[in-house]
């Protein structure tokens, strides 16, 4: 864990009596995105409360851990802890981080394990006697070879990326950032402060969401999503583009480039990550899934008489299918909003209800119909058969499912906790097979090219790999992947 460098973090720990949290306990087949950041400088401003409600727009991101780093000028206090945002702040806890300016970060956990320890923002001290605090959202894929060059164990990418701009802070923070962030391979949008400033970076290929916004009052901010810019009443100014380091401070907003930037952006934000509000590249998003529920019901119309979402994502989707279908469009399943990474850890009988903790099926809307059902992906395909077993038991006379992603063949490397090669259902299975193992009556995935046109991104300038395997940023030992068995569906 160390670099020769001792934690000297000031923390506030509420002492949280949580259990170690698992990451089968809830969603039990969906993809999980990995990290929010969030990042504001402004002096005279409550920063350790803007950045609380900028966390709560973020909390989608990751549900496990939540964490405040502020500094008054003098000293970075970090206050982390397990939980969601609500849990892990109080009014008192918050008003112990006072200062100019802070950064946030919500965490789910694709590498290091779901603890304390891993939890963010990430504090180091200096040579040169500060400190910094860290947040990520994103995953490297080089994190062993430098945990072998700083002769620690591999653990945490995060932890060993904190550890590496410490360890090269001289002259200062950005410039250890300019010389730092082309060793790093792999997903990365960041916050990083010392006292008296922050820095925002994005990998060159800029995989991960990341934009600047500037508050009423001429203070500035940075964060994973436009809706955490929204809550605290900043208006969007642009990306950190990617390849390119941000510092904020009392000069206000300055820009470095420490790569060329090669754009790659997650497709897969679109479909699924990002909140609806969020707006990406001249776009927005819950249009985008509008224009794909369109676009699936141009690919695959059938006769039906009922369009009804997987709640949530789906929902902007199969609005778009209804619209473009002439369909009627309503809420067939009712999402159980409490459950999730907080809910008692499941004990196996509870496992075996899979999906009925989450989902329940309105008989009054979907008995005697033909239901399409619209959804944003199929990753080990547990999570659909029981999803369409549950609509037939409560009387659907037909269930057609379409998919607003194509068949996930390849796992993500890039900080979306899927499921491995081994485990995911598109990588092996052909679409009529994987509709015979879910039960449906018929099953269409969208295009790539149709899900692309949905998006206001060019195919060259987005990540595709987990539907296509052209991984843009190379993945060490993904070759030996390849080499896995099929796939054994009794397993799913
Ligand atoms: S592999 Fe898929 S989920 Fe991962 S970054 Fe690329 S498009 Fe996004």
């Amino acid at each position: 864990m160390s670099a020769g460098t001792a934690w000297k973090v000031r923390t506030v720990s509420l002492g949280s009596d949580l259990a170690p949290l698992e990451h089968d306990g809830d969603d039990v087949d969906s993809p999980r995105d990995e990290c929010g950041v969030f990042g504001v400088y402004a002096p005279g401003e409550d920063v350790a409360t803007l950045t609380y409600f900028a966390l709560y727009a973020l909390q989608h991101r990751g549900q496990e851990s939540a964490g405040i780093a502020a500094s008054d000028g003098r000293r970075i206090v970090v206050h982390k802890d397990m939980g969601l945002v609500n849990q892990v702040f109080t009014d008192t806890g918050l008003a112990a981080l006072d200062g100019d300016l802070a950064i946030g970060h919500c965490r789910y956990s694709t590498t290091g394990a779901s603890s304390w320890v891993n939890a963010q923002p990430q504090y180091r001290e200096t040579p040169t006697g500060g400190g910094l605090a860290l947040g990520h959202n994103g995953n490297l894929v080089n994190t062993a070879d430098l945990a072998r060059e700083l002769g620690v164990p591999t653990g945490n990418d995060s932890e060993i990326m904190a550890a590496l701009l410490a360890l090269d802070v001289d002259v200062s923070l950005e410039e250890a950032i300019v010389r730092t962030a082309p060793r790093l391979r792999g997903a990365y949008s960041v916050v990083v402060m010392d006292e008296g400033r922050i820095h925002a970076f994005r990998d060159p290929n800029g995989v991960r969401p990341l934009q600047i916004g500037r508050l009423p009052t001429g203070g500035w901010c940075v964060a994973s999503e436009s809706a955490a810019l929204d809550i605290v009443g900043a208006v969007p100014v642009r990306d950190v583009e990617p390849g390119e380091v941000v510092t904020i401070d009392h000069n206000g907003l300055s820009s470095r480039r420490f790569a060329p930037a090669t754009p790659s952006f997650c497709l897969f934000e679109w479909v699924y990550l990002a909140r609806p509000d969020h707006r990406q590249d001249g776009g927005s998003v819950l249009y985008a899934r509008r224009r794909m529920g369109r676009q699936l019901a141009r690919e695959a119309p059938v006769d039906a008489d009922l369009v009804i979402p997987v709640p949530e994502a789906g929902r902007d989707a199969a609005a778009g299918y209804a619209a473009e279908a002439g369909l009627p469009f309503a809420d067939g399943l009712v999402k159980n909003r409490y459950v999730g990474r907080t809910f008692i850890q499941p004990t196996q009988s509870l496992r075996r209800m899979g999906i009925r903790l989450k989902l329940s099926p309105v008989r009054e809307m979907v008995e005697g119909r033909r239901l399409v059902v619209v959804d944003d992906s199929i990753v080990r395909g547990n999570t659909s058969r029981q999803l369409v077993e549950m609509l037939r038991s409560a009387g659907a006379a037909e269930v057609h499912l379409r998919i607003t992603s194509p068949p996930i063949a390849n796992p993500c490397y890039y900080g979306i906790d899927m499921a491995s090669r081994a485990e995911l259902v598109g990588a092996d299975l052909t679409i009529e097979e994987i509709r015979a193992f879910v039960g449906a009556d018929s099953l269409h995935y969208i295009s790539l090219d149709g899900l692309v046109d949905a998006t206001p991104n060019q195919r060259e300038r987005l990540c595709t790999a987990c539907f296509t395997g052209d991984y843009p940023i190379p993945v060490p030992g993904e070759h030996a992947q390849l080499a896995q068995l099929p796939l054994d569906l009794s397993a799913t």
